[in-house]
């Protein structure tokens, strides 16, 4: 099976002319998003049986802006202690208030809650944005309208559970513990929070370390929309405190979405227990180029499959495979492409690729590419410049590597994409499937019947075809093989937190 080679140096521009050159030929002018208006507290308490307490050992950790390395605030450590305050007040807002609320009523809340996220959405994707690193454009384009858009969603069938389950009785799971990544930090706590309340659950939810802001916003929010304490708890604090949190008995269901490494700890914790899961975990998803494909389409697939979110994705397109009669034009032009990309400060709204996400996100990239090299990749770079501070990452390609190289098997979770060539749809199929993930894939082509090969043959949660990360709330989302178990979103996320009698 032969592979494309890049030679580095053998790459010149399509055309000088055509070619969009945002150093010499004309600029942007720098459109920074205002962050003066965003009220970030100096410090953040968690949030438990509807008001806001101090940690009970008093520690607090410092978050970093990785843009520009500069402290944004602090949050709470949660112990064991608070987490079982916050689990009990869970408990006893199941138990109770929440219990007893008629389901219309329980959906009119988080219709509230959507309408509040939208009255607040410029506020939300500054805070996205200054705490992860994400283009403002993301943050305001995507995450937030997203988020909002689950809450809709999911209000709308808070009081129509019969529906979703006919001849049967849904019953809600009682607490739900739910540990959430950094990649999305706002729509992942959306994808958690909304089913989990439409079906009458409680919660107790940890945002990852780095980004916890918008997280304490939400707890804002939640306060602010009058729904009864108790019936969402925001406890902030590292892996132990998400591990205090999986490992509690008064905990019902557990939902994660992070690292498989964590996950499979999670799953190993939880064998034996009586308790629910759902797991949302790592992929390395491929995206396959047939030679009938409309290539400049499938260019801009590839684009938006691997650089969005600076490639903190979950399902993104991280391994090219393009049939070999293409692969040379295909090459050429993701290169051309790669060079218009704007990589540098978040809140400017031209940005197309901001900030890794923490340092040491960015030095286990970092890490990835020297193993890139050790194996034999050839190396391509964006010439474009980056900041001299902050977490910043070339868009890259990695030419040269085979099946079982360790850039080819494992998440990298950053804007690098491998490169190899297919000849038949089988060996397509064969090498996408080939890692222990299965989580994303795409597909370009311009027959249907190859569509239909391809996405019933690869072992993927989601394919798309001709267009890639494409989201909505109604599409369950979820993984094969080491990317999870279990479901979110749309009709089959709500199955995940109910007991059907
Ligand atoms: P991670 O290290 O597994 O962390 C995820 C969350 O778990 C964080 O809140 C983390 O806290 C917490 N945690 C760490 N150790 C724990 C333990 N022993 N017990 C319980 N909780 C623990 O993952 P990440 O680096 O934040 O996120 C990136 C990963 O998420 C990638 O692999 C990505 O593919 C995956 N992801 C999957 C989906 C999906 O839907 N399948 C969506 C988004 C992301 P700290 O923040 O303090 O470490
Ligand atoms: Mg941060």
């Amino acid at each position: 099976m032969s592979e494309t080679t890049i030679n580095d140096t053998s790459y010149k521009p399509t055309s000088p002319n055509s070619k969009l050159d945002f150093a010499s030929l004309w600029e942007y002018a720098p459109a920074p998003e205002s962050s003066a208006n965003l009220d970030i507290k100096e410090r953040y308490e968690l949030f438990i049986d509807g008001k806001f307490q101090k940690p009970s050992k008093g520690i607090y950790f410092k978050s970093v802006n990785p843009a520009n390395e500069e402290e944004l605030t602090e949050f709470a450590e949660a112990t064991q202690k608070d987490v079982d305050k916050a689990v009990k007040a869970a408990r006893k807002a199941f138990e109770g208030e929440w219990s007893n609320l008629s389901a219309k009523s329980r959906s009119k809340y988080i219709y509230r809650i959507a309408r509040m996220l939208q009255e607040r959405a410029r506020e939300f994707a500054i805070a996205e944005s200054l705490d992860g690193g994400k283009p403002i454009r993301e943050s305001r384009d995507v995450d937030v309208p997203l988020a909002a858009a689950h809450f809709f969603y999911y209000a709308g069938w808070a009081d129509k559970l019969d529906y979703a389950f006919p001849g049967k009785t849904p019953e809600p799971l009682g607490v739900c513990g739910q540990i959430i990544p950094w990649n999305f930090p706002l729509l992942m706590l959306a994808w958690k929070i909304a089913p989990a309340l439409a079906c009458g659950n409680t919660i107790v939810l940890k945002p990852a370390e780095t980004t916890s802001l918008t997280a304490m916003m939400f707890a804002e929010l939640v306060k602010d929309a009058g729904l009864p304490k108790g019936v969402v708890n925001i406890v902030t604090g590292a892996g132990q405190t998400g591990a205090e949190i999986v490992n509690h008995k008064g905990i019902d269901k557990v939902a994660f979405t992070g690292s498989t490494t964590v996950g499979k700890i999670i799953q190993k914790s939880l064998a034996g227990t009586d308790k629910k899961y759902t797991l949302e975990l790592g992929g390395k998803g491929a995206l396959i180029i047939f030679e009938d494909a409309a290539i400049d389409q499938a260019v801009e697939g590839i684009i938006n499959a691997i650089f969005f979110n600076q490639g903190h994705v979950c399902c993104a397109g991280s391994r090219l495979l393009v049939q070999e009669g293409i692969a040379d034009t295909v090459m050429q032009k993701l290169r051309d492409r790669l060079e218009t990309l704007i990589v540098g400060d978040p809140m400017d709204k031209n940005t197309d690729i901001g900030a890794i996400n923490s340092k040491q996100q960015f030095e286990t990239i970092n890490k990835y590419l020297e193993v890139g090299v050790e194996e034999g990749a050839e190396v391509y770079q964006s010439s474009c410049s980056i900041p001299e501070n902050g977490y910043f990452i070339r868009p890259t390609l990695l030419g040269n590597v085979s099946q079982s190289n360790k850039v080819v098997q494992e998440e990298i979770f950053g804007p690098v994409l491998t490169i190899q060539t297919f000849r038949t749809a089988d060996e397509a199929i064969e090498k996408a499937n080939n890692t222990p993930y299965g989580l994303a894939g795409g597909v370009w082509t311009d027959k249907g019947s190859k569509i239909f090969k391809v996405g019933k043959e690869l072992r993927s949660g989601v394919v798309w075809a001709n267009t890639y990360n494409k989201f909505d709330p109604t599409s369950p989302f979820g993984g094969y093989k080491e990317s999870g178990v279990g479901r979110e979103g749309g009709l089959h996320g709500l199955a995940a937190y109910v007991n059907l009698k």
